[in-house]
């Protein structure tokens, strides 16, 4: 026998009272099998209902050759230190919808349904795809069967968007005929073509005679188009050869309102601005911003220069000092530079300075070593890296080498000293 389903009938039904006909497992889980059922099981791109049956909640439902499985937890069926959640066939049971969770997925599918239908009418998309995230749902439309169309532009969408909003404002009734067949099912007026021969429900948007919206869907819907509530499209994607609209509906629109409203009201207190004026705040903001970095760069580069002025002019003066050193050194601690910027000046004395250029960043305990080749400024690194427990490498031009204490760079400073001298 297969399972009445009373949400056919009537879709605000929350509580029931039934007989269970037998205990069974479904996909490696316990399962109740009922005469009668309020619990929508999986389907259409509708996920499951929930709720309790004798106050034991369930883990899903799911229908398979007509029979509806209510799902339980592991254990339910078998523990015997717990009677009152023990099941037994011909038992009475009482069943519990939830109801918040039900009629969330009501207001999302029957807004699916809306705004698919607006798609068909106003432009002959098909939907090919639905997906029922819990960020977002999704449509993907195909305008295979309209040359007048190629692309569904943002402006396409944002009058889908009003005229999907029209049909919940109207509230119409949305009412679900069932069918035997195909043959029976002939002549209403289908957005898709029937995918199913038999046991077929049809459900309309407005008058079954001139429906906004009539398709083929085993769902549960509310009772009024007015129930959706509201609609929002967030954006438009290409997506194989269709268009995906991710969009959402019912209290998740209002609740996404809600919170890019609180987003816009957090914006506008760091920017000192309202909804009004904010953007032209944020784009001046930016103007400021990038100017700001064009002066840093100036700056950056001016004080590049003088700090290789600097270095040359120390090197020349080298040339006089009798006897030279047998490698002659510079080295010079700089703390108020990126990184690049002492790469920058190290590269920029290359062929000006005949011995060993060490500039120290202290910020970061790191050295880098510049020379023309000679001394081979790697081989320095690999030579004596370990004795401070460094870690780096280069080449014979130029070589970094990073210390885990403060005072290493500069014990590792003398001792290159030593050993160059
Ligand atoms: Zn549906």
């Amino acid at each position: 026998m297969t399972t009445k389903k009373r949400y056919e009938q009537d879709v605000n039904l929350r509580e029931l009272d039934t007989t269970v006909v037998r205990l069974d497992r479904y996909l490696d889980r316990p399962a109740l099998v009922l005469s009668e059922t309020i619990f929508f099981p999986e389907g259409g791109g509708q996920p499951w209902d929930l709720g309790t049956i004798n106050g034991v909640a369930l883990a899903g439902v799911l229908e398979a050759d007509g029979e509806v499985y209510h799902l339980l937890e592991t254990g339910v069926l078998t523990n015997s230190d717990s009677p009152s959640a023990a099941f037994a066939p011909g038992q009475q049971v009482h069943l519990m919808l939830d109801w918040d969770r039900r009629f969330d997925h009501m207001q999302r599918h029957c807004g699916e349904h809306i705004l698919s239908g607006i798609f068909f009418r106003e432009f002959g998309g098909v939907n090919r795809g639905f997906h029922m995230g819990d960020e977002y749902m999704t449509i993907d439309i195909s305008l295979e069967h309209n040359p007048d169309f190629e692309t569904i532009t943002w402006e396409m969408a944002v009058h889908a968007e009003a005229e999907a909003n029209q049909i919940i404002w109207q509230n119409l009734p949305v009412t679900t005929r069932r069918y035997d067949s195909k043959e029976e099912a002939a002549g209403i007026p289908l957005r898709k073509e029937l995918a199913v021969l038999e046991d077929i429900s049809i459900v309309c948007v407005g008058s079954p005679d001139n429906p906004s919206d009539c398709v083929a869907c085993c769902g549960t819907h509310p009772t009024n188009s007015g129930q959706v509530g509201l609609l929002k499209i967030y954006k438009v994607e290409n997506y194989k050869g269709m268009f995906r609209i991710y969009f959402e509906a019912g209290k998740r629109a209002l609740v996404d309102y809600q919170a890019k409203h609180q987003l816009i009201v957090t914006l506008g207190k760091k920017f000192s601005a309202g909804v009004e004026d904010l953007l032209s705040k944020v784009d001046a903001r930016e103007a400021k911003s990038s100017e700001v970095r064009a002066e840093f760069h100036k700056l950056r580069q001016s004080v590049i220069q003088s700090r290789l002025a600097e270095i040359s002019k120390t090197a020349d003066e080298m040339k006089d000092t009798i006897p030279l050193p047998k490698v002659p050194m510079i080295v010079r601690v700089y703390d108020d530079l990126p990184v690049d910027d002492l790469m920058t000046i190290g590269r920029g004395m290359t062929g000006k300075f005949k011995g060993l250029l060490i500039l120290h960043y202290p910020t970061a305990h790191t050295l880098f070593l510049f020379s023309d080749g000679k001394p081979d400024c790697g081989k320095l690194v690999k030579d004596h890296v370990d004795i401070y427990n460094g870690k780096g490498g280069g080449n014979p031009t130029s070589s970094r080498i990073i210390f885990n204490k403060p005072d290493y760079p500069e014990l590792f400073i003398d001792l290159l000293e030593k050993h160059l001298r």
